[in-house]
């Protein structure tokens, strides 16, 4: 029976949803103002394994991710102004234009992870009637006051009925100290209370009626809304990344006590976060390595591109709660161990059966399950499958042989576990990779003809070669020691 950690409760619970054979879960999406990064992938896989392994054990999941397009999100640390807002701004666009441009390439990136998409998508902008009314049900509990025209939690007075802090594990007092939001401080009865609704300043561009003022919902308002109106007023399970536990799920809670009277949310769950060097990943660390980055492999921290694929597999290389750090090195030995068990996958699909079976074969289903089992341990998951891969290999290599009954169970574990819960495309990345390769490979052995030709003063050939690559496309770089190129 599946255990899940749940953050709320601080340990492992058994997994018992409300509703007999359905399931409601939400998960925290992107903003969409920029390209996906690694720290994107993490959550996105994550709670993808997750929605996959419920519906494995026949669970009718209802899956809401939601997409932060209001962008009062990350305010310009100068200006004040959204950046959503600010680029439409400078690029004379509409905010949506933005949104929406950064949501496709979101999507193209989630699908080249292989990530399903989740079973409703809400945007933040499209509900703002009810992240209206949700606001005034806190006013009419008496949990929110309105100041200048704008609506702030009361989050004294709340803390005296409810216990604000109960997930992040934090009292007022560290809240004090650790409050560094100086925005609205003026307006506000303390430092720790949170907007709820926001008054717009004249140059803000992305505003709506309200009946308190012009403006917009404050940064924890759409989740407690479009959660509730998706998924009822108490639902199963709520992820998202650690770093959204305080104050963004903290102030979710209590929203939602002080306009419904109760919790919501079941089940918190949080993964880990992805580390490059020990450090945190950020723009302003510069090692903020997209998606994007990954796939193409420009960026100097990169040796060289990696497969959407080994990301996915890279990821689920670490248990969801525990801390990766990346490095290139780290992302070879993924690619090592995903190509392993490609070769073992594609030489299980075409075994033949013998009269019976002379090797010892593990109950594999059993053991994976019982892996997911435990909080979706998919490293374990992952160790199951390469001993059975060892035995694979052994059998392929003549020196076992198995019976049709125990080939048939292998292969349809294999294809539950590795295609379906892990959710990794086997034959396609593997003909991918290797036809990226050898047209990577073509064109390194042209460039180095090239040069064999300019040491032997061949300025014909040499000229050739170059000219040719460059119609098709290529951009050849020469260097002191050798060349580069890009398509
Ligand atoms: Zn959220």
């Amino acid at each position: 029976m599946l255990q899940i950690y749940n953050t709320l409760t601080r340990q492992k619970e058994y997994f018992r949803p409300l509703n007999e054979g359905r399931v409601g879960m939400y998960v925290c999406g992107p903003t969409v103002y920029g390209d996906a990064h690694l720290g994107h992938a993490r959550p996105a896989i994550t709670f993808d394994l997750l929605f996959r392994y419920l519906q494995y054990l026949g669970y009718k999941v209802r899956y809401v991710r939601n997409i932060t397009d209001v962008g009062h999100l990350e305010h310009d640390a100068d200006e004040g102004e959204d950046k959503i807002a600010k680029k439409a701004r400078l690029e004379q666009l509409e905010p949506m234009e933005v949104a929406q441009y950064y949501m496709n390439r979101y999507h193209r990136d989630m699908e080249a992870l292989n990530v399903l998409p989740p079973s409703i998508e809400p945007h933040a902008s499209g509900h703002i009637m009810e992240q209206i009314e949700f606001v005034q049900k806190i006013l009419d509990k008496g949990y929110a006051y309105i100041s200048n025209g704008s609506v702030y939690m009361d989050v004294e007075k709340y803390a005296k009925d409810y216990h604000y802090g109960k997930l992040s594990g934090r009292n007022l007092q560290d809240i004090v100290t650790d409050t560094r939001d100086l925005d609205g401080q003026e307006e506000k009865r303390h430092s720790y209370d949170f907007a709820l609704w926001k008054k717009a300043a004249p140059e803000h561009i992305m505003r709506w009626k309200s009946p308190w003022s012009d403006g917009f919902p404050g940064w924890h308002m759409e989740c407690s809304a479009m959660g509730c109106k998706y998924l009822g007023e108490q639902f199963d399970i709520h992820g998202g990344g650690m770093d959204l536990i305080f104050p963004h799920h903290e102030a979710e809670i209590a929203q939602s006590c002080a306009a419904l009277g109760h919790d919501t949310v079941h089940y918190w769950m949080h993964n880990n976060m992805i580390t490059i060097a020990g450090k945190k990943m950020g723009k302003s660390y510069g090692n903020f390595i997209t998606l994007e980055q990954f796939f193409s492999g420009e960026h100097k921290l990169l040796s060289r591109p990696f497969s959407p694929m080994t990301i996915r597999f890279f990821i689920l290389m670490a248990h969801y709660r525990s801390t990766v750090d990346f490095s290139s090195e780290a992302l070879e030995a993924a690619e090592k161990g995903l190509t392993r068990m490609q070769e073992a996958y594609s030489r299980l699909m075409s075994l033949k059966a013998g009269d019976k079976t002379t090797i010892e074969l593990t109950n594999l289903r059993e053991l994976c399950t019982e892996a997911m089992d435990d909080d979706l341990n998919s490293p374990i998951v992952i160790s199951h499958l390469f001993d059975s891969a060892r035995a694979i290999n052994t059998i392929h290599d003549g020196k076992a042989t198995v019976s049709s009954d125990d080939l048939a169970q292998l292969q349809a574990t294999w294809k539950t576990f590795v295609i379906d819960i892990l959710g990794l495309r086997m034959e396609e990345a593997t003909a991918d990779d290797s036809k990226l390769n050898a047209y990577k490979g073509a064109v390194d052995m042209l460039l180095n003809l090239r040069l064999k030709a300019k040491e032997q003063k061949d300025w014909a050939t040499s000229d050739l070669i170059r000219n040719q690559l460059t119609e098709l496309g290529f951009s050849i770089k020469d260097k002191k020691d050798g060349f580069e190129w890009s398509l």
